[in-house]
Formats: C-alpha cells, structure tokens, sequence
C-alpha cells in the first residue's frame, strides 16, 4: 500500500485546526477530515474565554498560560484574522466564602507572575461603562492578559492557511473506523474508501472515547454539556470577558452578549425539551440585567448546548496511544485556550520527533494499568 500523506487528522475544531495548520507549515503532506463543517463540533459552542485562571495544579496552569501566548503569537502571524479578542477579564465574588477564595486565587496567580490585580468599583465601571457592580463590592479583579476568541473564525483562517501550504480538507467525511495492525494504524476508512497516512492524529473532542475503544485502548473523555445564550446586540456593547455572581458573559461575534453559568449547566444537561432550554436562556438573560442594565432591551436569538470532552482527571489528553506506533491523540477541556499551543506541540512531536517536556505530565498512557 502507498502512504498519499505524511499525516491524517480527524475532526477540524480548534484542536484538529491547529494541527492542521501547524502541521502543514511545518511541511507535511496532511489530510484532514471532519464528520460535519470544520468549527460547528464543541469549538463552535464554547464560551472561548481564552484564560489560565481556574486552572490547577500549577502545571495545568502553565500550560494554559503558554495557550494564551501560543494564541497571540497566532493573531500577530495571521495578521488580524485570528477572531482573538485581547482586553482582559473582570471578576468580582459576593458571600464571604466566595470573596475568600477569590482573594486567595488573585494572590496566588500574581504571585506566579500571571497579571492578576484589584482594582476600584470605579475603574471597573470605566474599563466598561456597560457594567453596574453593587456599592457592596469594593473592589472587581482584573485578568489583563486574558481575552475571548471567535473560534469558528480562527478555525477557518487555520484551515485557509493550511490548505495554502497544500493540505487536502474533507468537510462531512465522516471517518468510520480504523484499519490497525501489529501497533500500527494501516488506513482510514471513510465512506468513499480508505485514506492512508504514516501518522494519524486523533482529535475528535468529545467522540474521542468512542472513536478509540475499538482499537482495545481506554482514553477516558466524558461528555458534560453546557448552555449558552445569545442576545441581540445591548445599547451599549460589552467590550470584554465578566465573571459576575451567577452569570459569567462577554461580547458575542454578532454584536449580542453571550452568557452563561455554571449552576444552569446541570439543568439543561436534564432539559427533555426545547421550552425548558428557553427557559434556562431567559433565566440567564435575567441574571445578566442585573450587570449590564442595557440587557433588558435585547432578547435571546439563540441558545445552545455544546458538550465539553472532559477528561477523567480534568487535564488534558496529548500524546501517542498507549500500544500504537503511529497514532496520537489529542482530547481536553480548555481546548480553546489550548488548541492553538497543542497544535504546535503536537506537530514538533509527531512531525519533527521532538516531544516536548511540558507535555510529560499530560500523556495518555496515565490511564493505563
Ligand atoms: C459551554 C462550554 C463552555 C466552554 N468554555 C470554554 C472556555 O471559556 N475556554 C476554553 O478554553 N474552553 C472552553 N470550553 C471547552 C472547549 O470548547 C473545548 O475544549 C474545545 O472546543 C474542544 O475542541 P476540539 O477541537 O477538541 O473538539 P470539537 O470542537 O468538538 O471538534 C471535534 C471535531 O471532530 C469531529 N468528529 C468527531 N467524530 C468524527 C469522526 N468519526 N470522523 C471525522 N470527524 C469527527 C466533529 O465533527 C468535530 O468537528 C467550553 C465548552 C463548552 C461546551
């Protein structure tokens, strides 16, 4: 059998992108395929708040830190076309526990130098005129380095320059199994016949579990879905990422407002039809009125349940199957923040043989005994 490609990937949302892009500019001959539209997976339902706050132990952190530089280096090279949207986040806690904790996150991320402060109810409400923090709240936290992404955007600007550099895209080439023999990965089977690469790189996100299980290897990746709701555009547009008491949001690429919350996840994950979904959206939107006044006049255009591939331990999945020569995989939470870094990585590893060491305490065969 002739290998067409150097490399194939599977599944083109941020992850499976960014190896794409990384991959073909390194030069390889690639082949990358989605089930559906690159982006319109988990990638295209994300909050995309691109950050390394909430992200334990101090490894993960890094790792998500490195993400956040990965990405502006990204936006410098695609020269604006990167759908990355720097100027901070803003944090502020009501409840003495609350308030605690955030204090101690505050200190503990500036302490390892990632830009994190206090700063006046006031300079808060001039960084962005749209917010009304209560007069209870002395003072709001600021992530200065932290952004948001409009990550179907990056997805199609990478996959452009990828397919510049020569890669072959197949959108709705959905890949039905894998041909493996003797620890090696032969061909990809997909409707129109096989695809055959040196190298395949797994990045089906939430499908990953069942994408693997029938070549006998366990890479455990759950599934926990979100909600997210979109508004018309506000009066008066919210110019960056907020993490409020019960409602987290930020500007959407069409103008609105996109909201979310932890608490509301759970319910709609158990939602058994359309009406309690809307519900769901319509308690967020009442939540959001309560931050940004000018949320009263907008409605809810869209609402949508996307499913995280979250990992057994919560941390990122990369690095070769355990027992296969020639397949990697890729599966984590914050792959949005992630994508972009991971695929470079990734790429080093699987293309020019450098592993590299930040990615040591992230392999799959953790899960393996
Ligand atoms: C509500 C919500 C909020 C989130 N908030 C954030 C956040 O603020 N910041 C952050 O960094 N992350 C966030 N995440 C997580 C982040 O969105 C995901 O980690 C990331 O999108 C995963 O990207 P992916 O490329 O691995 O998966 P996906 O985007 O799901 O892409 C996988 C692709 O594989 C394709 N595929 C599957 N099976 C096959 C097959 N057999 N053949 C071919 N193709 C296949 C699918 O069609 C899909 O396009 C959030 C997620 C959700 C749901």
């Amino acid at each position: 059998m002739t290998t067409q490609h150097d490399l194939a990937i599977v599944g083109l949302g941020i992850v499976g992108a960014s190896v794409a892009y990384a991959a073909a500019r390194a030069g390889a001959r690639i082949v990358a395929l989605d089930a559906g539209a690159p982006g319109e997976g988990t990638s295209g339902t994300s909050f995309a708040w691109l950050n390394a706050a909430r992200k334990e132990p101090e490894v993960y952190h890094r790792l998500n830190a490195d993400g956040m530089a990965a990405h502006r280096e990204l936006a410098r090279e695609l020269g604006g076309d990167a759908g990355h949207h720097p100027g901070g986040s803003l944090e502020w806690a009501e409840g003495d526990e609350q308030e605690r904790e955030l204090r101690a996150r505050v200190e503990r991320l500036a302490r390892r130098g990632y830009p994190a402060e206090w700063i006046s109810r006031e300079r808060a409400r001039a960084l962005e005129p749209a917010l009304v923090v209560g007069d209870h709240v002395r003072e709001v936290a600021l992530y200065a380095a932290e952004a948001w992404l409009d990550a179907p955007r990056l997805i199609r600007a990478l996959l452009r320059a990828a397919s510049a550099c020569g890669a072959v895209i197949r959108e709705r080439a959905p890949v039905r199994s894998l041909r493996a023999r003797g620890g090696r990965v032969e061909a990809l089977v997909a409707d129109d016949g096989e695809v055959t690469a040196g190298s395949l790189v797994v990045c089906v996100g939430p499908s990953t579990q069942a994408f693997v299980a029938p070549l006998g290897v366990r890479v455990p990746v759950g599934r926990v879905p979100g909600l997210l709701a979109v508004t018309s555009p506000p009066a008066q547009p919210l110019r960056r990422v907020v993490h409020a008491p019960g409602i987290h949001l930020r500007p959407d690429a069409g103008g609105g407002l996109l909201l979310g919350a932890e608490d509301v996840d759970a319910p709609a994950a158990e939602a058994r039809s359309p009406s309690r979904l809307d519900e769901l959206a319509a308690l967020l939107l009442e939540r959001a009125a309560h931050v940004v006044p000018a949320a009263r006049g907008v409605k809810v255009v869209d609402r949508r349940v996307g499913v995280r591939p979250m990992p057994a331990d919560r941390h990122t999945i990369a690095g070769r199957l355990p027992g296969f020569d020639n397949i990697w995989v890729v599966a984590t939470h914050s792959g949005v923040t992630l994508g972009p870094l991971l695929g470079r990585l990734i790429t080093d590893e699987v293309v020019g043989g450098a592993p590299h060491p930040s990615l040591a305490p992230f392999r799959p065969d953790r899960f393996v005994y």
